[in-house]
């Protein structure tokens, strides 16, 4: 298949470029690089068969889009592209949207244009907000908290009824918390400044960026305290990708899958977990809860077994020690 991918030299994304490649598909970024460096392409390049194609645009541009869709002719879009930060949503929700809605609008228009069917779109489990029950199915109700959570659930609601009108196939992916990195540690996480999740500010005290975790909150109702998340390795929901892909030429309209691991860890159990990939000990305080979190979140990821075959493959070691390998060799992300 020819498969276009947006924000495709991000972190999911670059991932996704490499297996994709190793299934022998014919893939095409589009990145404008404003989170991410024109050094994953050389390194998704090495890793591979070398094949992959990059332009460097915006999802806003539409005659970028026409271009680059044209040229191409895919036979689906997996489209990454977006914006990401919790916070900085709240504070500048407009931009968010914009990229977020008003880009998936564009992708979609774009590919209307040249006839391409089928999109795999990145959701998030944020979409769910506060927990009536856990696991969360994909029929639990949703009720985002953020900005950046209803730009994803609107445009979860886009894809659904453009795939509704025209026949086509939407595949809507809700991720639980990826981390971990390429077993090469050629690819991996590098967030700008100060980490706002869990695992790259564990992985920046170990190599010696800062002093100590900041624990938020140690008196949640879960078994040590801290809050209980559902993190899946990144290779794990790249391959996710190539089975949606795969789902998606024969089906038709929308679907939706959670792409966890149905295994929660804490915040400690990260920590311990990181410590013993590393060999050292990792310096934490509590600090109080962070505003907005949840206690403890889950997956029932079983439909996505079901129906694509796809299940989790990585443990929580491989978890912790991929993201070692990438941080200590690539202590400051791709400019090394
Ligand atoms: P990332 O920031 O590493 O990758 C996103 C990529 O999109 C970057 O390479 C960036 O340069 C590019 N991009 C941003 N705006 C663009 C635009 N207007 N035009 C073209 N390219 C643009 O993020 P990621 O962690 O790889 O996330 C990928 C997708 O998955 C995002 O849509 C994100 O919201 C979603 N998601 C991420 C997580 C997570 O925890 N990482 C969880 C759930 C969902
Ligand atoms: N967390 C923490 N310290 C940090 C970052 C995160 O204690 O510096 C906790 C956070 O409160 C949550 C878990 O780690 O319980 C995962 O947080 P992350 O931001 O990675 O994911 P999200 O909350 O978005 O699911």
């Amino acid at each position: 298949m020819r498969v276009l991918v947006t924000g495709g030299a991000g972190y999911i994304g670059s991932h996704t470029l490499v297996e994709l490649l190793g299934q022998a598909h014919d893939v095409l970024v589009l990145d404008n690089l404003e989170n991410s460096s024109p050094v994953v392409i050389d390194r998704v390049n090495a890793l591979t068969n070398g094949n992959l194609e990059f332009v460097e645009g915006d999802i806003r541009d539409d005659a970028a889009l026409d271009t680059v869709m044209d040229s191409f002719r895919p036979d689906a879009v997996i489209h990454f592209a977006g914006l990401k930060a919790v916070g900085d949503s709240m504070e500048q929700p407009l931009s968010y949207y914009d990229t977020n809605v008003r880009g998936t609008i564009g992708v979609l228009r774009a590919m209307d244009k040249v006839g391409c069917t089928r999109i795999i779109f990145s959701s998030s489990a944020t979409v769910y907000g506060e927990p009536v029950y856990l696991p969360y199915d994909e029929a639990h109700p949703t009720n985002p908290t953020s900005v950046y959570g209803r730009t994803k659930l609107v445009s979860e609601h886009i894809i659904s009824d453009w795939a509704n009108a025209s026949g086509g196939t939407g595949i809507l992916l809700r991720y639980f918390n990826p981390v971990g990195a390429h077993a090469s540690a050629t690819l991996g996480e590098h967030p700008d400044g100060v980490p706002n999740n869990l695992m790259p500010f564990i992985a920046q005290v170990a190599v010696g960026k800062r002093k100590a975790l900041s624990i938020f909150g140690d008196d949640y109702e879960t078994p040590d305290g801290t809050g209980q998340r559902d993190y899946i390795h990144v290779v794990d929901l790249a391959r996710a990708h190539v089975a949606a892909v795969n789902f998606a030429q024969g089906a038709k309209g929308a679907k939706t899958f959670n792409i966890g691991t149905g295994q929660p860890y804490s915040v400690r159990e990260m920590v311990a977990a990181f410590e013993t990939a590393c060999g050292k000990d990792i310096p934490v305080v509590v600090a109080p809860r962070r505003a907005g979190d949840i206690a403890a979140m889950q997956a029932d990821a079983s439909l996505a077994k079901a129906e694509m075959g796809w299940a989790a493959e990585h443990d929580l070691n491989d978890m912790a020690a991929s993201t070692w390998a990438w941080q200590s060799a690539n202590p400051n992300g791709y400019e090394d």
